[in-house]
């Protein structure tokens, strides 16, 4: 495979809480390994901005520990490393207050790409919006960059697009949903819009149900206090499987444009009908190995979901009829996000009925070992008369496309470019994540109210046995967790 590594422009970076848990483990090393496949350019200037004092040195070592840790492969190339330090920098920054701000805005270029990434709490992203403007610091094509999670209702959301468009435009706004950025759900768009096999069966007529299922094997371990006030249904489905849910529902956009792409996402959210409560169900872990959501928690009586399951239904003549299952949750027997679109079976079975019959399935894993495949039916090999089974047609990556291809880039450094050559088309529009949040709040209230309690469930299995009960009542079965 040819590697077709464009570089991108000269650009400065500035990493709001450049000394926090994410720059560490994914901004840092996704940088660092652009940086070493030459896609960043050598006039690019990454600056650590944060509350902690400290010299630019000693933040370039710290770096250093990070990469080791979290991009291990590549910093064993000791003049990689010295060369990306290079174009490390490091300024002390108080997002409430004063400090810092002029000195920030002596270092920024104006004739380069300028973006800042608010790697901080979500309560500081107002702040830092108004000082970058009030001190003069962005210029009018500066980029935005903002984390996860944004809001935690439509209230909340709206506030903070109202802040940020106080002083950057939309087009300046990027809101990082990772999962856009896996080398596989772009590829479910390539998938599905180019190749002619897919698309015309891409729809009620031709799928019986779509699978989408995000599972962790973790708790929600010293995140605890945090979780509790979110749960399942605002820290994953609101955004990631509501994202995974838009593309592959959406119908083909004009283009592969950031406002076409989005405009369809939107429709799909739009479109997308409210469950009764009877098609969700909520669960918590209970002790195994280790302690049960409530002592993670330290809430003995928290009603907040660390596993969610739904039936939806999206109302549009494409999908009528075709129900999406989702279900995250955390301490499952295994780590692992897929897509899976169930296709109906034949009309008509020319074959004896022992033969069996067995519907295609197309699978699209973005956890782990990210790749496609396709089970096709055919004739089980041999003597025995005509009898069907179910083979495996694997796309996956790495066989498919040789040893450089098992090195999928990991989702931040897509995003992070993306960023710096100006690309929206893979980051949440303020309208998407308002439509998600309209649709997810009268759910939550709806639970709210009744009182309900998320039901126990085995640690290390696939939820709770409600689950797989919201999927045989209508004749059909979870695919396996592990
Ligand atoms: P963290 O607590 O590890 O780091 C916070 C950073 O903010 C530190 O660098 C700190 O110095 C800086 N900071 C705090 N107050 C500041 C102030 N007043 N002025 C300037 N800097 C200040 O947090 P994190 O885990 O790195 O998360 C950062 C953001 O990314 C959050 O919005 C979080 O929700 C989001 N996020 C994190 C992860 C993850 O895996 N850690 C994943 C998805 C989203």
């Amino acid at each position: 495979m040819v590697s077709r590594v464009i570089p991108v422009d000269p650009f400065d970076l500035v990493i709001f809480g450049g000394t926090g848990d994410l720059a560490r483990r994914k901004i840092l090393p996704a940088l660092y390994r652009r940086f070493c496949d030459e896609q960043m350019p050598r006039e690019a200037r990454i600056i650590g901005a944060a509350r902690t004092e400290q010299s630019p040195q000693e933040y370039r070592d710290w770096v250093a520990e990070a990469l080791k840790e979290f991009a291990p492969r590549s910093a064993a190339d000791p003049d990689g490393m010295a060369g990306f330090l290079d174009r490390v920098d490091y300024l002390p920054v108080d997002a409430k207050g004063e400090g810092g701000w002029s000195d920030l805005k002596s270092k920024m270029r104006d004739d380069v790409v300028q973006a800042f990434y608010f790697s901080v709490a979500p309560a500081l992203f107002g702040d830092l919006a108004e000082r970058l403007h009030h001190h003069g610091i962005a210029h009018e094509g500066a980029r935005i960059v903002v984390e996860k999670p944004f809001g935690r209702d439509l209230g909340t959301a709206r506030s903070l697009n109202a802040t940020l468009a106080e002083h950057f435009d939309e087009s300046q706004i990027y809101r990082i949903d990772h999962y856009l950025g896996k080398e596989t759900v772009q590829n479910l768009m390539a998938v599905r819009f180019g190749n002619v096999l897919f698309e015309p069966l891409w729809n009620a007529q031709y799928v019986d149900h779509v699978q989408i299922t995000v599972a962790e094997s973790v708790g929600v371990g010293g995140r605890g206090s945090y979780y509790d006030k979110s749960g399942a249904m605002r820290d994953m489905v609101q955004n990631h499987l509501m994202q995974l849910l838009c593309l592959t529902a959406m119908e083909p956009p004009s283009r592969f444009e950031p406002d076409a792409v989005r405009d369809e996402k939107l429709k799909v959210i739009r479109a997308l009908q409210s469950p009764p409560l009877k098609d969700i169900v909520r669960g918590q872990y209970k002790a195994g190995d280790n302690p049960s959501y409530l002592d993670d928690v330290e809430e003995p009586d928290s009603r907040t979901e660390s596993f969610i399951a739904m039936k939806l239904h999206i109302a549009n003549w494409r999908w009528n009829g075709t129900p999406f299952y989702l279900r995250t949750g955390k301490r499952l027997k295994t780590r692992k996000s897929e897509i899976v679109v169930h296709f109906k079976e034949p009309p008509h079975s020319i074959f004896d009925e022992d033969a069996g019959s067995r519907p295609n399935i197309l699978s699209i894993r973005l956890q782990p070992d990210e790749g496609i495949d396709l089970s096709v039916t055919i004739k089980e090999p041999g003597p025995g008369g005509m009898r069907l089974i179910d083979v495996p047609l694997d796309m996956s990556f790495a066989d498919a496309l040789g040893p450089e291809a098992a090195d999928v880039p990991d989702a931040y450094e897509r995003l992070i470019m993306d960023v710096i050559r100006g690309n929206q088309t893979l980051f949440m529009r303020g309208d998407e994540v308002e439509a998600a949040w309209a649709w997810t709040d009268p759910l939550i209230e709806a639970w709210t109210e009744r009182g309900d309690r998320p039901v126990p469930y085995e640690p290390g299995s696939a939820g709770p046995e409600d689950s797989a009960i919201l999927m045989h009542r209508d004749s059909r079965r979870w695919r396996e967790v592990g």
